[in-house]
């Protein structure tokens, strides 16, 4: 019998043939600083667990009082009967936190990305984006029809001149970039941005998933981080990273977050959060808001991390944050490199084509808050004398 479905089985061969195929890894403890992955104890590396909340104790309990209470889920669309008094608190407690209007709460920050941009743009208009956005923002441009006009990494004079050069034409214009981009780690020209959209009358959009609960005061993000409140329109975060649970959230207008509840599709067509993701991410926000010793720790195992790597001979790109990618060249190098780190008790992640650029593939290495310094001196231990060995560092 024909396979109509044999092309997947071929391009899998071929993945394997290229050594960039990757076999799914499986963690058989919770997500820590040391993990269980694979029957294998290792430093974890790989996640975005940066504040080291996806485990912590009361975020556990929050979890599962809400679930006591409220059961394990809502039975229907937030729009239908799927609001809960809890999901309202929640997006009032972000409103405050991130000083807005308003604040709506997504199934994920994938899905806010691309239901936000997808219900406030329409054919006629444009979006000027960074080349390195995520691919959630660049699904809801595409999902929007928008025009998109792509402008080169971190470049805000590029963005001015597309919107210079679209000055005559009709339709809306959005600015949008993340705030840290989530594979080199840098930081958004915020600022610049901001004078840019203001400049054209654009509207000024941020992807925050790497920077909530890392950038600015308590964790508020790269608004907070420049001192822009209140020239960001649209402020999109996470709480699957930093926050540790899942979902994602916009924040802004209570118009804008009004029409958001009519018409982004995720919100009217996907059914809302079960009580513990929304029970545990308030317990997160509490977390974040009385401990902010954690966000400190964060950033100085991050410049510790950091120098580590650099003293050894690591070429770290851009990185500001902590997110540090460690430059190989070839996704093959970045796979093979990545499986080696792991059987020496490293838990770094493979990074290439399509997720990075052709030639920029990496090995992408996250520092959590709760790792300790001898975590980490192990870790940048285990890099260098893999590295030597197959020849990535001399
Ligand atoms: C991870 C990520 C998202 C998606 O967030 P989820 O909550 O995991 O869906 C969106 N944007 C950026 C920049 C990200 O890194």
């Amino acid at each position: 019998m024909n396979n109509p479905l044999a092309y997947l089985s071929e391009q899998i061969e071929a993945w394997k043939q290229a050594g960039t195929y990757q076999r799914l890894r499986e963690l058989e403890s919770a997500c820590a600083p040391v993990s269980i992955v694979d029957h294998k104890e290792v430093i974890n590396l790989a996640s975005n667990n940066y504040l080291g909340l996806a485990n912590h104790p009361k975020l556990v309990e929050a979890a599962i009082d809400a679930t006591r209470k409220y059961g394990a889920g809502t039975g229907a669309v937030r729009t239908i009967s799927g609001t809960m008094d809890l999901h309202m608190e929640l997006e009032r407690r972000i409103a405050a936190f991130k000083n807005v209007e308003a604040c709506v709460v997504f199934q994920s920050g994938f899905t806010a990305n691309a239901g936000t941009v997808s219900a406030i743009l329409s054919p006629e208009d444009h979006i000027i984006s960074d080349e390195l956005n995520h691919a959630s923002i660049i699904d809801g441009c595409r999902l929007s029809r928008a025009r998109i006009h792509v402008f080169p990494h971190r470049d805000a004079s590029a963005a001015a001149g597309k919107l210079d050069e679209l000055q005559s034409e009709s339709g809306r214009k959005l600015l949008i970039t993340d705030g840290v981009f989530s594979m080199d780690g840098d930081i958004a020209p915020l600022a610049q941005l901001v004078e840019v959209a203001e400049r054209y009358g654009a509207i000024m959009m941020i992807d925050d998933a790497h920077a909530s609960g890392v950038l600015g005061r308590n964790g508020r993000g790269t608004v907070d981080h420049f001192n822009l409140h209140g020239r960001v329109h649209i402020q999109v975060g996470t709480l699957s990273k930093a926050v540790g649970v899942l979902g994602g959230y916009v924040c802004g207008s209570r118009d804008f977050i009004d029409y958001l509840y009519h018409r982004a599709r995720p919100f009217l067509f996907s059914t809302s959060h079960p009580p513990a993701v929304v029970g545990a991410c308030m317990a997160a926000f509490e977390i974040m808001q009385n401990e902010p010793e954690r966000i400190a720790t964060l950033w100085s195992n991050t410049a510790h991390f950091k120098k580590s790597l650099q003293q050894s001979g690591f070429n770290t790109g851009a990185s500001e944050t902590p997110i540090t990618p460690i430059m190989v060249g070839e996704a093959k190098v970045a796979h093979q490199f990545s499986r080696a780190l792991f059987e020496e008790g490293l838990f770094a992640t493979g990074i290439g084509y399509p997720t990075v650029p052709q030639g920029k593939a990496r090995v992408r290495t996250i520092v959590t808050a709760t790792h300790t310094v001898e975590q980490l001196d192990r870790a940048v231990e285990i890099l260098a004398r893999v590295a030597r060995r197959m020849n990535i560092l001399s």
